[in-house]
C-alpha cells in the first residue's frame, strides 16, 4: 500500500506517536509525506519516507496529484481544526480528491488507528487465505 502522511504543526507530535506505535505495520508499506512531517517521522522512527515539499509550499498539492494518478492508497492527514492555515485551499483540495477517488482518509488519530490496524488485519486475512496460516488446529 502507498500511504501518505501529513500533519499540521500542532498535530506533528500526534503523528510521531502514531507512526512510532505502528512502525511495525508501516514499515511494510510505501510511505510518502509532506516535507516537515516526513522529516520528523523519519528522525523519530527511522522509517523510509519519500518527502515532498512542505505543505504550505505545495506538498499537499503534490500528494493530491498522486491521488489523481491513482498512486496513493491511503491518506492520514492529521489536520489542526483549531488553527487557520495559509494553505487552506490546498488542504480542502487534498480532502476533496480523496473523496473523488474514494481513497481512505483519516483526519484524526482515532480514524488513523483504525485504518492502520486494518492493514494488519487485511494482511493476516490474506495470508490465511493464501497459505492457510493462522487456522485453528
Ligand atoms: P509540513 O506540511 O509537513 O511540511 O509541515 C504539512 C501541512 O501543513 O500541510
Amino acid at each position: 500500500m502507498r500511504i501518505a502522511l501529513i500533519a499540521h504543526d500542532r498535530k506533528k507530535q500526534d503523528m510521531i506517536q502514531l507512526t512510532t506505535a505502528y512502525q511495525g505495520i508501516l514499515q511494510k508499506h510505501e510511505l510518502f509525506a509532506t516535507g516537515t512531517t516526513g522529516l520528523k517521522i523519519a528522525e523519530a522512527t527511522g522509517l523510509s519516507i519519500r518527502r515532498f515539499q512542505s505543505g504550505p509550499l505545495g506538498g499537499d498539492q503534490q500528494i493530491g496529484a498522486m491521488i489523481a494518478q491513482n498512486e496513493i492508497d491511503l491518506v492520514i492527514f492529521l489536520r489542526d481544526p483549531l488553527t487557520a492555515q495559509p494553505h487552506e485551499p490546498d488542504v480542502s483540495a487534498l480532502i476533496r480528491l480523496s473523496d473523488v477517488y474514494s481513497i481512505p482518509l483519516a483526519t484524526n488519530l482515532g480514524t488513523a488507528e483504525i485504518l492502520i490496524r486494518s492493514l494488519e488485519e487485511d494482511a493476516f486475512e490474506f495470508r490465511k487465505l493464501v497459505h492457510g496460516e493462522g487456522k485453528d488446529a
